[in-house]
């Protein structure tokens, strides 16, 4: 008897059996329903920084799930693609979450420090250095920046998808619909494989489609170089306080030129590279496709012979959601692209958190200030450094992005790039030097008294940096011809 017949039959009903299978999956995770309650799971986030980094260097991350939580609503969903930097997300997760309250508290603390020398209870700094204020400023900034008790509860696949049983984790993933419904906003740690990813953009699209029509969905990029540059200037910054006495007692005004040299030349070449990562991203949400977008599954383009694809159940969900793959992709192109580079271009650096960035120069003020024996000097060097903290860094640091942004292109050698990122930083600090100079030059010997003449400065400054941040132009993104570049408006 030829058992040919017999065969093919089996093979033609065990691949409907398959294709009923991978129906019945595509339907489940379209649904966005959850496999379970337990699986839609959050963890508290000062749990998750004090365990991650312990876990990590054991070896243990998967144990993180144990400390995940049921929940029915949390704060965040945290989508990622694995292949980025863990560091470069560890430090946007500690400067997101944590950076407020640092700031806060050392600012808290500078307070009681300057009370207490008021009170004579702390002794003022020699001349060679900082005292109480920059040191218990540090010292508070950025313990609180490592520990402090962020009640916010996010979703990280690695901590609240078990993985380690295969059935739990499949029914997680399955669930991914559900556990976003259930997100309130969703934080993208976009990195430059994260628009090739197909899983990546699985969370997006299923983001978007859980939230009502009429709302826009809540979604904040962060991209892999923010949270580096904004604990970039304010370390460069304290170093710069650090050695300000010294270099002023030891070498005058250019050795202290020199030393804020060296601390801020990092932070400019980094911020040339974030504008360079803006725009990548920018290119790539211009150029995203589904069909060409990478999984662990199958090659993108080849039949996969799996019981269940990933790319085949991702697209049927994409499909049941937004009525076909080009009106997502259309959607992602234009709507999403122009709303997420525009965040990015023009608010990804507020004034906030530049005064954030420049806390350390109030501090080392502070300092100076407890050293004078006259009232009336102390507030004309509180105004003084009240002028710099909130005014003039502020106002140098603006153009000084903005410049960034002009010439972020990678220069034809290294070395030549190294020297563009050096002159942007040259040119803040003979800003900087130049204020200094119209302060001591013009305003003080036209104002003799110097704390009218500090008050004069801080309110000129103030004015300037107040209509330069309000009133230059935002960096528009083009509407049309999406997959090239990001232009300046009105410039
Ligand atoms: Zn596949």
């Amino acid at each position: 008897m030829d058992g040919a017949p017999l065969r093919q039959s089996s093979a033609k009903s065990s691949t409907d059996a398959s294709r009923s299978f991978e129906e019945s999956c595509c339907r489940f995770v379209a649904s966005m329903a959850a496999a379970s309650p337990e699986v839609v799971r959050g963890i508290p986030l000062f749990r998750l920084v004090r365990l991650a980094p312990l876990y990590w260097l054991r070896g243990e991350l998967q144990r993180l799930h144990h400390r995940s939580e049921v929940v029915t609503e949390f704060d965040e969903f945290w989508s990622h693609s694995w292949q980025a930097s863990a560091g470069s997300k560890c430090i946007n997760i500690l400067m997101r979450t944590n950076g407020v309250p640092a700031f806060l508290l050392s600012m808290v603390s500078v307070m009681l420090a300057t009370l207490l020398a008021r009170l004579e209870i702390l002794h003022p700094r020699d001349r060679f250095g900082a005292a109480w204020c920059v040191l218990l400023g540090s010292l508070v900034y950025y313990s609180t920046l490592l520990l402090w008790r962020q009640r916010r509860v996010v979703f990280l696949d690695l901590a609240c998808i078990n993985q380690t049983d295969r059935e739990l984790k499949a029914q997680g993933i399955g669930s991914l619909g559900a556990i976003l419904k259930a997100s309130k906003s969703m934080s993208v740690m976009w990195d430059a494989t994260y628009a090739t990813r197909l899983w990546c953009m699985f969370e997006l699209a299923a983001f978007l489609h859980s939230r009502p029509a009429e709302s826009k969905a809540e979604i904040m990029v962060c991209p892999p170089l923010l949270g580096p540059i904004r604990l970039g200037i304010h370390f460069g910054m304290l170093l710069l306080m650090l050695v300000y006495w010294p270099a002023v007692f030891f070498g005058g005004l250019k050795v202290l030129g020199g030393a804020a040299f060296v601390c801020l030349c990092w932070a400019g070449h980094t911020v040339r590279a974030y504008w360079r990562d803006v725009d990548m991203m920018e290119k790539q949400a211009g150029q995203f496709s589904i069909a060409r977008s990478l999984c662990s599954c199958c090659d993108a383009g080849t039949e996969c012979n799996k019981l269940t694809c990933d790319r085949r159940i991702i697209a049927a969900c994409i499909r049941a959601w937004f009525g076909s793959i080009a009106i997502f992709e259309e959607r992602v192109h234009y709507e999403e692209r122009k709303l997420l580079a525009n965040r990015l271009c023009n608010n990804s650096i507020t004034y906030f958190e530049m005064v954030q960035a420049a806390a350390p120069i109030l501090w080392l003020g502070l300092d100076v200030m407890a050293t004078r024996e006259n009232m009336h000097f102390k507030s004309a060097e509180l105004a003084k450094d009240c002028a710099r903290w909130l005014a003039i860094v502020p106002f140098i640091m603006k153009l000084c992005l903005r410049l960034t942004y002009s010439l972020r292109a990678r220069c034809c050698t290294v070395h030549v790039d190294i020297l563009v990122s050096c002159g942007i930083v040259a040119v803040a600090v003979a800003l900087f030097l130049l204020s200094t100079i119209i302060d001591l030059n013009i305003l003080q010997r036209l104002i003799p008294d110097p704390l009218y003449a500090n008050l004069t400065s801080l309110g000129i400054w103030g004015l300037a940096a107040a209509l330069l941040w309000r009133v230059l132009p935002e960096i528009q993104v083009a509407d049309e011809d999406h997959g090239t570049r990001l232009s300046l408006g009105h410039v």
